[in-house]
């Protein structure tokens, strides 16, 4: 891949940087696939140097199209965050043809690790959010419902939407020992 490109020198002239000064070793980076083949995108990231700076530094060009140090484009990325609705990391993995590091990298760079509060409204003492919810172990993933207060009531929604889900055969539930999973109404 060649195409006449030219970068300024980042973070410190800012200058045009038109001097080639020549070509880094190739890097492969895997793209969206085609009829299921994996396609590798060979690149050989051009070097400029800048005369304009002390001691004439060099600086490699960057796209917009990847990410350094990533192994694939951002494409690809972008492909394998909409296939990670649902499915769990192996199930991405087998099906996009790509290392399950690959998907975890991928988790990494576009998924936060922690929750920005100062980006939250807060709630006050009085508003509460309750999250009830089952994880099936069959289908790895969860069934959440919001309530205003987790009590019997509420564990027997929960239930009908579990009988919803699976409609067949029988629900088998590990619960903890909250006084309202042991009411009468719940155990019946
Ligand atoms: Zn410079």
């Amino acid at each position: 891949m060649s195409k006449t490109h030219w970068i300024t020198h980042y973070r410190q002239c800012q200058r045009k940087l038109t001097s080639l000064h020549g070509y880094d070793r190739p890097i492969w980076l895997q793209h969206l696939p085609i009829f299921e083949r994996k396609v590798y995108i060979e690149l050989k990231p051009k070097r400029y140097r800048c005369r304009h700076c002390e001691g004439a530094p060099t600086t490699t060009q960057q796209l917009d199209w990847y990410t350094p140090n990533s192994p694939h484009t951002k494409a690809l990325d972008h492909w394998l965050l909409k296939m990670l609705v649902n499915p769990t990391v192996l199930d991405v993995s087998r099906c996009c043809q790509v290392g399950y590091d690959v998907v975890e990298g991928c988790i990494d760079r576009y998924v936060d690790q922690s929750v920005d509060w100062e980006r939250l409204t807060p709630f006050t003492t009085r508003q509460r959010l309750n999250v009830n919810g089952v994880f099936s172990m069959k289908q790895q993933r969860p069934l959440i419902r919001l309530e205003e207060t987790v009590n019997a009531q509420a564990t027997l929604r929960l239930f009908d939407e579990m009988q919803k889900a699976q409609p067949r055969g029988t629900l088998h539930v590990i619960a903890d020992n909250a006084r309202y999973y042991r009411c009468q109404a719940v155990s019946e």
